[in-house]
């Protein structure tokens, strides 16, 4: 559900943050490509409005951030990723073949597993679920090579899924 932001410049106003061209084309990069990358960002915000450095970028994210106008996710072995659709606590899917990241609303209510049985004097305020998997089209072509690809491709994948694969806690 990209796009939920009708009038960034206004939203900036309001949280009392400083608007900056900046500021606006790495909201508008992460409204259009949702679950985008920092370098993603960048090169989206270049070809709108020129040079920026990936400090500055860096920097643009993690105000809009900490302000709740973007969320910030980072999935074990991939860069982070950035997203305007906030404050629903949805859960993501990612492919482990190509790195498709997906919505995926969450499955019981508005915040999952957030009453963990044992809080350990915690004050717990988010929980992130993340599902791997292979997408739609990463299982076709899986699907449709031959075995001789499908070999090779199995080798990468397995290089990639223990690159890519959740830390236990
Ligand atoms: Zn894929
Ligand atoms: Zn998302």
């Amino acid at each position: 559900m990209p796009g939920v932001i009708s009038d960034p410049a206004e939203l900036l106003r309001q949280r009392g943050i400083q608007v900056t061209a900046q500021r606006l084309a790495v909201l508008r990069a992460v409204s259009v490509h949702p679950h985008v990358t920092a370098d993603a960002v960048a090169d989206a915000v270049r070809t709108e409005i020129g040079a920026i450095s990936l400090q500055s970028v860096y920097d643009a994210l993690s105000v809009l951030v900490g302000e709740g106008i973007l969320r910030r996710i980072q999935p074990a072995g991939s860069p982070a990723r950035f997203e305007d659709r906030v404050g629903d606590n949805h859960h993501h899917v990612i492919c482990r073949v190509c790195g498709q990241m997906v919505d995926i609303d969450c499955a019981i209510g508005s915040a999952p597993c957030l009453v963990a049985a044992d809080e350990r004097g915690y004050e717990i305020d988010e929980a992130e679920v993340v599902y791997w998997g292979r997408c739609p089209d990463c299982l076709a072509e899986s699907r449709s090579s031959t075995p001789e690809s499908t070999a090779r491709r199995s080798q990468d994948s397995a290089r990639r899924r223990r690159s890519m694969r959740p830390k236990q806690a």
